[in-house]
């Protein structure tokens, strides 16, 4: 079992998450990094005692040092700081950035031969094929930790080879606004959207999640991980959020992975990987969960999903275009500049219109990033 962590993005939801994993195994914290948020980074400094933090804000970072300045670890900003988190000594990365910007540090830590507990979906939706094939030249793990795809990887421990697959059935809890048709979502308020029933995750996640973009994202980011094609990844709405994805096998056998929903599991899962230990998740209760419900998903009226979906059959940058105008779309949702429902169009739209080749390096993505991005910009 790894006995050192380093985690980038250790004040968001899945990097605090992380951390109490790490405080309840016992875990020994090498680095930390923020985007910004130095009072939580600096609780989380005196309690671990990292040797290195960074933050990419460099302003901040130099805030954070004189807050520090007592203490032993060395404070860093920026890319640069980033990278140097992805060759430190820790035996495995927690990648728990959210966008984009984590996709540079994923390929450094490729590259370093460092393996990867990796929550940071939109750099394998971007950077796809670059992404894997740096990890299986350089012969390194990508553990996810989505809780969907840790389902999907701890089903299939239990198939010998993989080659007997027949589909993956993701599972999505459908959001705030499962059953809704496009009409009753014309007003629908940022506060609203942040109403999730089952997760309690970050404020760009949640909002993907009530415009099912999440869900378009995890197909594509399970087609990457588990090398299936698309189209044999079926979305399947299960409104519990008790199972958290399944695999099917060539004779219609099909295996799930069951827990509470609390992000805890896979996050430890990709940590203790191959082994289990005991965890402060709580049991299901058989006695109150009266019952399990599925539906199809809805991909007419959440366009996200079906703008995904038409992204990864395009292939190439088409996935890093749907994720780029989505990132800008979800944020000026956010910031109330745009309606719910714009969300949707302006994905689509970016997919539909814009015109990509195929990545040969890491610019190329950025350069499909960028393209997206000032596609919305211009288009509201
Ligand atoms: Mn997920």
């Amino acid at each position: 079992m790894v006995h050192n962590l380093s985690i980038l993005g250790s004040t968001g939801s899945i990097g605090t998450q992380t951390l109490d994993v790490a405080r309840n195994l016992d875990l020994k914290i090498s680095a930390l990094s923020a985007y910004s948020s130095i009072e939580l980074l600096e609780d989380q400094i005196r309690e671990f005692r990292p040797a290195l933090a960074v933050v990419y804000d460099e302003k901040k970072a130099a805030d954070l040092k004189v807050r520090i300045a007592d203490t032993d670890t060395k404070v860093l900003s920026g890319m640069d700081g980033l990278f140097e988190i992805c060759h430190d000594s820790s035996e495995l990365l927690v990648n728990s950035v959210v966008g984009m910007v984590g996709l540079a540090p994923t390929m450094e830590a490729i590259k370093a031969k460092k393996n990867i507990a990796f929550a940071n979906k939109e750099t394998l939706v971007a950077g796809g094929e670059l992404v894997m094939n740096a990890v299986r030249e350089n012969g390194v793990k990508l553990l996810p930790v989505d809780s969907e795809h840790s389902a999907i990887f701890q089903c299939l421990q239990a198939a010998p080879s993989d080659k007997k697959l027949k589909k993956i059935l993701l599972t999505a809890s459908g959001g705030p606004f499962f059953g809704k048709t496009a009409d009753e979502l014309k007003d629908v308020t940022v506060e609203q959207a942040l109403n999730h029933p089952n997760w309690d995750m970050g404020a760009k996640i949640t909002i993907d999640s009530a415009t099912m973009m999440n869900k378009g994202l995890e197909i594509i980011e399970a087609a990457w991980l588990f090398d299936t094609d698309p189209d044999d990844i079926e979305v399947v709405v299960h409104r519990e959020s008790i199972i958290h994805s399944m695999v099917e096998f060539t004779d219609n056998s099909i295996l799930a992975q069951l827990g509470m929903p609390d992000m805890r599991i896979p996050i430890q899962y990709a940590i203790t990987y191959p082994n289990r230990v005991p965890s402060p998740v709580p049991e299901i209760d058989w006695k109150t969960l009266s019952k399990m419900t599925f539906y199809s998903a809805d991909d007419t009226t959440f366009k996200c999903l079906a703008a995904c979906k038409c992204a990864m059959k395009k292939g190439g940058l088409y996935p890093a275009v749907a994720n780029g105008a989505n990132e800008v779309a979800n944020k000026l949702f956010r910031e109330k500049k745009i309606s719910f429902l714009d969300i949707g169009d302006l994905v689509s739209a970016a997919v539909d219109q814009l015109t990509v080749e195929p990545a040969k390096t890491l610019d190329d993505v950025f350069a499909a990033d960028q393209l997206a991005r000032d596609f919305v910009i211009n288009n509201i």
